[in-house]
């Protein structure tokens, strides 16, 4: 099968690209290479015979068009878009731009090209929007979401996906584009840009700085490991039917605080600290971010039934599995982290940087 695939030199859009070259398909990556977009994510496929890459905004419909026109695709996994959200706070613009314009123009191009196919190729065609479970908005202390949850987005980037969510099923609907969106909770692994949750903790923990935490450290979130994503990713392009949206999550509800103990307690056994002292002592909590939505949790029952995907990592072992990457990764982190690493918080949360 060929695979286009949008944001493949980001985090998860890299993992999906060397799962789905493991299964033999053919993957032409298109990514723009914003300041997210690494291209050492994807040395380890880059000479596989498979792989192919092209640099182009999703925007840019003629760039887009060619894509479709030149690789000739049996689906496409999509996946590009601006991600963080504190950024969608500072600047919402380019969120709006790449995340919903970007969508409408892929979608458009995916629909022109899907209308010339014919036969097996155009009933085995898949649109697969990746996205995320922040659209659902927050919970309270009990329950979960889950495929029939009302969208309820509350920050600028879940508002930005939950638009292109509405926009893919629109497409589905109106004219008929066999589309599939997946819902994910929170992922984490290698390869994560420094300025997310994890990545942040770990190299802030390693260069001596405090390890800010947000409000009381009690939001919640539902953590998946992503080669987990990408297999049940790779999954849906195989076998899910069109229309259908999967909530996928990694059973593992975890508060921000335990995910900084956890990290700490990682480090401590990895690589202690010099004064012997733990890495803990460095926690620091700041000014919560505005809207912060206090916690998600996923039910991920509908993909377990239909396709008996399950998550494989447990989240110990992949948070040690994750820390040790990033302790012989320093040659893909160090040269992200001057600029990656500051964007923590909004403009008026930045002074508890040291
Ligand atoms: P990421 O920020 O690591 O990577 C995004 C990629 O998209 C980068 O390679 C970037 O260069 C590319 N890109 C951005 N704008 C582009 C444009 N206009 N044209 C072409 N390429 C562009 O993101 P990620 O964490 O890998 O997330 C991938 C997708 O999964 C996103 O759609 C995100 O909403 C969704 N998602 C992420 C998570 C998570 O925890 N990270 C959870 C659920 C869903």
């Amino acid at each position: 099968m060929r695979t286009l695939l949008t944001g493949g030199a980001g985090f998860i859009g890299s993992a999906l690209v060397r799962e789905l070259l493991a299964r033999g398909d053919e993957v032409l990556v298109v990514d723009k290479l914003t300041y997210a977009g690494v291209e050492a994510s994807l040395d380890e496929v880059a000479l596989h015979p498979g792989f192919r890459f092209l640099k182009a905004d999703i925007c840019d419909a003629s760039a887009m068009a060619g894509a479709f026109h030149d690789f000739q695709p049996d689906r496409v996994a999509h996946l590009a878009a601006e991600t963080h959200v504190d950024r969608s706070i500072d600047g919402p613009a380019v969120f709006i731009q790449t995340n919903v314009v970007g969508t409408q123009v892929l979608l458009d191009q995916a629909l022109a090209y899907w209308r010339g196919l014919t036969g097996a190729a155009r009933d085995g065609f898949r649109f697969l929007h990746v996205s995320t479970d922040e659209v659902f908005g927050s919970l309270g202390a009990e329950g979960r979401f889950d495929e029939t949850t009302p969208y309820d987005p509350r920050s600028p980037y879940s508002a930005s996906k939950a638009a292109s969510d509405h926009l893919v099923r629109a497409w589905g609907q109106t004219f008929g584009l066999p589309v599939l969106i997946s819902n994910c909770s929170n992922n984490y692994g290698p390869r994560q840009f420094p300025e997310k949750l994890i990545p942040t903790l770990i190299l802030r923990a390693l260069s001596g700085e405090s390890l800010p935490i947000y409000g009381d450290g009690l939001n919640v979130r539902d953590w998946l490991f992503v080669e987990d994503h990408a297999r049940a990713l790779a999954l849906m392009l195989q076998v899910a039917e069109p229309g259908r949206t999967y909530c996928v999550g990694g059973n593992a509800e975890r508060t921000n605080l335990q995910i900084a103990e956890r990290v700490c307690e990682a480090l401590d056994h990895l690589q202690p600290r010099s004064d012997g002292f733990s890495y803990q002592t460095q926690i620091v909590f700041v000014e919560d971010r505005p809207g912060h939505d206090r916690r998600y949790a996923i039910d991920a029952g509908r993909i377990a039934q239909d396709h008996a995907w399950r998550p494989r990592i447990d989240f110990d072992t992949g948070l040690r599995h994750t820390v040790i990457w990033y302790l012989e990764h320093s040659d893909w982190w160090r040269p992200l982290t001057k600029d990656g690493m500051v964007r923590m918080g909004t403009r008026d949360s930045l002074s508890f940087r040291e």
